[in-house]
């Protein structure tokens, strides 16, 4: 039953014509699916509304081929031919209960219209935002009254595909309509620049516009970035942020208000630790306006949200990532099922997905964007088969969410890890600075597993081949991991560096362990180029040690512009004092140095140094699987199933490896045949033209 300190939460509420069941609001959130894949986008959102979210946002959308994303695949509302596609999200959320609500947009000059070849355009004539060799046009007058007309028709047919929420969008610098808004980018002359009032004339126009063409019976939702957080060289909450609401306050029908850009909106647990970080900035909001208002800032602790509700600060619970890593969390608080929640670790795969112009995934949720795909469903799995055992071999990510869900289907779980704890990679990356929050993946999993009788969990317990048979079960997971190299070879090296036995060397499991570097420089060399190295120059540098970060790329961690956090990243390591040795490979490690190699020229120098942390590539921990492999050709009645997984399978993110744990349950004992034609479930391009 539901706690009544979280009753409130649950009360409906009115934006403009149309009431919202509760306050759970699922703000507009890409997922990489969009117009190219209309199926998998409808069947993603929909089970957010049949987890109990009140309302239910797609995503950035484009109102005209002028607002080209391309190559990403967001909502597309260019003409009446879009509307079935979008009509397939509004009538699946619908069927659930909730409300349907679009974020209409026009990207000016973060478009680059690639595919359609139109001009950009801008406030001011202005470089386009991404690396793309065209400029945007300064917007004469008839061009923004062909803009607001667009904006009107696009709103006409959103109402028409059945969205019960339309935005206006002034967020993340990427709208135009707050563009007009920044004085830094709009230098205008006439009634469109200048004055607080005249760039806020776009913004002004189109909501009345909106609510002129539809507002009868939609609601008109305005998402506005408070800050830009640039402190006196942006917008702040403090100050225009504040009037800009004070001048609009009664206009929209919901005010959805956040921080600029993106990477502050959905900053990591890395760089944001704590729920709610963008309150000091919206807080504001609510007493500037009767509207309601709604903001996000990571939630996932119900006691948080019905403070926040309470107290006045905001009327709605805003969330993206906490409804992406569990689309049940309104479900399980009203149910009292709270120690349930799968909670958002802050990682942003799901974001980097996007980035990456791909379908959304989830470390927390690896149903996430497989609803329509593979036909997954993050509360339900199918009850086993004829089999009755399973032996999952390693507790990391992979291993324990393979031993849940096959403990959720029903089979009698055996699930042994060699070390003293549970968690694996994730226990270990866990006690970084910065990444503590990742513990979550663990304490989700453990908790699940620990309240069933079907799991026998055996810590300290390190499995050879003639264990394995002993305990006579006989399917068999293997999820032992991988481990880090210490030869040099990765991306940059496919044979062994030469190393000085005289220099101390560690990897990233070295660290982990607890092992320490010898006392004077230590030189990280990253050849991985993901996240792992970028977090140990800093911890290294936390614990005192004067660190020189070297890397083949171009930049510190360059796959983190994935997940929002590079610059952020680069920016902590130079506050730090960490040298960094860019665009170099490391060819040698001698006693006292290392020699380094220009990527470029090939022009070598030394770097003197006490330690060299080797971050390049892991080895799969497969021995164990390699010998029952063996014993299994020779032995064919001895196991039913084999099925390697995880890192040990293909080392890759954390989110991989519980996938794969995730896909081995679903796949036990199910015919080859099914298998083969879930993978292949694909949504074609029409041929009609
Ligand atoms: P993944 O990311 O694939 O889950 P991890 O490296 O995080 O991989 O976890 C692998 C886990 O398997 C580690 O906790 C490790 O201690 C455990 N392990 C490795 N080999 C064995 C073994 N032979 N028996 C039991 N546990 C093992
Ligand atoms: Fe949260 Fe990470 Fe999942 Fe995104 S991928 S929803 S940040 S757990």
């Amino acid at each position: 039953m539901a706690d009544s300190n979280y009753s409130i939460l649950f009360e409906p509420l009115k934006i403009g014509p149309v009431t919202a069941r509760n306050r759970f609001f699922q703000v507009p959130h890409c997922n990489g699916m969009g117009h190219l894949r209309p199926q998998a986008d409808a069947a993603t959102r929909a089970i957010k509304a049949e987890g109990g979210w009140a309302v239910v946002c797609n995503q950035e959308t484009e109102i005209h081929p002028s607002s080209d994303l391309t190559p990403f695949p967001e909502g597309r509302l260019w003409d009446e031919r879009d509307i079935p596609a979008l009509r397939l999200m509004t009538e699946s959320v619908h069927k659930h209960g909730a409300l349907a609500a679009i974020e209409l947009a026009h990207n000016g000059n973060h478009a680059g219209n690639l595919s359609t070849r139109s001009t950009s355009f801008a406030p001011t004539d202005m470089a386009i935002d991404l690396l793309v060799p065209k400029q945007a046009r300064a917007m004469d007058k008839s061009d923004i009254r062909n803009l607001r007309q667009w904006h009107r028709a696009a709103a006409l047919r959103a109402k028409e595909a059945g969205f019960d929420i339309i935005y206006v969008y002034a967020g993340h610098h990427m709208a135009l309509a707050q563009h007009f808004l920044l004085p830094k980018i709009n230098d205008r002359m006439d009634e469109y620049g200048g004055s607080l009032e005249n760039r806020a004339r776009l913004i002004r126009e189109l909501i009345e516009d909106t609510k002129e063409a539809v507002g009868d019976s939609c609601a008109v939702a305005f998402r506005f970035a408070v800050d830009e957080m640039e402190g006196i060289d942006g917008m702040q909450a403090a100050e225009e942020g504040r009037a800009v609401v004070e001048m609009l306050a009664e206009l929209p029908d919901l005010w959805d208000v956040n921080v600029s850009d993106w990477s502050n909106d959905s900053a990591t647990t890395r760089f944001a630790p704590n729920e709610g970080y963008q309150t000091p900035y919206i807080d504001f909001v609510r007493q500037v306006t009767s509207k309601p208002v709604v903001a996000v800032g990571r939630f996932t602790s119900p006691d948080l949200m019905a403070s926040m509700v309470k107290n006045g600060i905001i009327d709605f619970i805003g969330s993206a990532r906490p409804s992406i890593a569990d689309p049940f969390l309104p479900e399980k608080i009203r149910t009292g099922r709270i120690d349930e929640i799968r909670e958002c670790i802050g990682c942003n795969i799901c974001v980097a997905s996007d980035n990456m112009a791909m379908p959304i995934r989830c470390t927390q949720n690896p149903t996430m964007g497989e609803e329509w795909r593979r036909g997954w469903h993050p509360e339900k799995i199918a009850p086993k088969g004829a089999e009755n055992d399973a032996l999952v071999i390693g507790a990391g990510p992979a291993g324990l969410e393979c031993a849940m869900q096959l403990a959720k289907r029903g089979y009698e779980v055996t699930l042994a890890e060699a070390s003293d704890e549970t968690g694996g990679r994730v226990r270990l990356e866990s006690q970084l600075l910065g990444l503590g929050a990742w513990k979550r993946v663990v304490d989700h999993r453990l908790y699940d597993l620990n309240q069933r009788a079907n799991v026998q969990l055996f810590t300290q317990s390190p499995l050879a081949l003639p264990d394995v048979l002993e305990l006579g079960i006989g399917n068999v997971f293997i999820a032992t991991g991988a481990k880090w190299r210490r030869d040099g070879v990765g991306r940059s090296a496919r044979q062994p560096i030469p190393i000085s036995d005289a220099m101390t060397i560690l990897t990233t499991d070295d660290i982990m362990a607890g092992k320490n570097p010898t006392d004077g420089p230590v030189l990280i060399y990253d050849d991985d180029q993901i996240y792992l190295a970028g977090v140990l120059a800093e911890h290294l540098s936390e614990a005192g040690y004067n660190v020189v970060f070297t890397t083949p790329a171009s930049m510190v961690s360059p796959w983190t512009e994935n997940t929002l956090e590079q610059a952020k990243i680069q920016k902590v390591l130079l506050e730090r004092g960490v040298a960094l040795r860019l665009g170099h490979k490391l060819t040698q490690v001698c006693s006292e140095s290392a020699e380094l190699s220009c990527i470029y020229t090939g022009q070598t120098q030394r770097q003197a140094c006490a330690t060299v942390v080797l971050v390049t590539e892991r080895h799969r921990q497969s021995r164990l699987y390699d010998d029952l492999r063996r014993h299994q050709a020779a032995h064919p009645d001895s196991l039913r199933n084999l099925s390697l997984i995880g890192d040990a399978a293909a080392p890759g993110l954390i989110a991989d490896a519980v996938y794969s744990g995730h896909l081995a349950a679903r796949d036990f004992e199910k015919e080859a045949k099914l298998i083969e034609e879930d993978l292949f479930r694909r949504e074609i391009i029409s041929l009609k033209g």
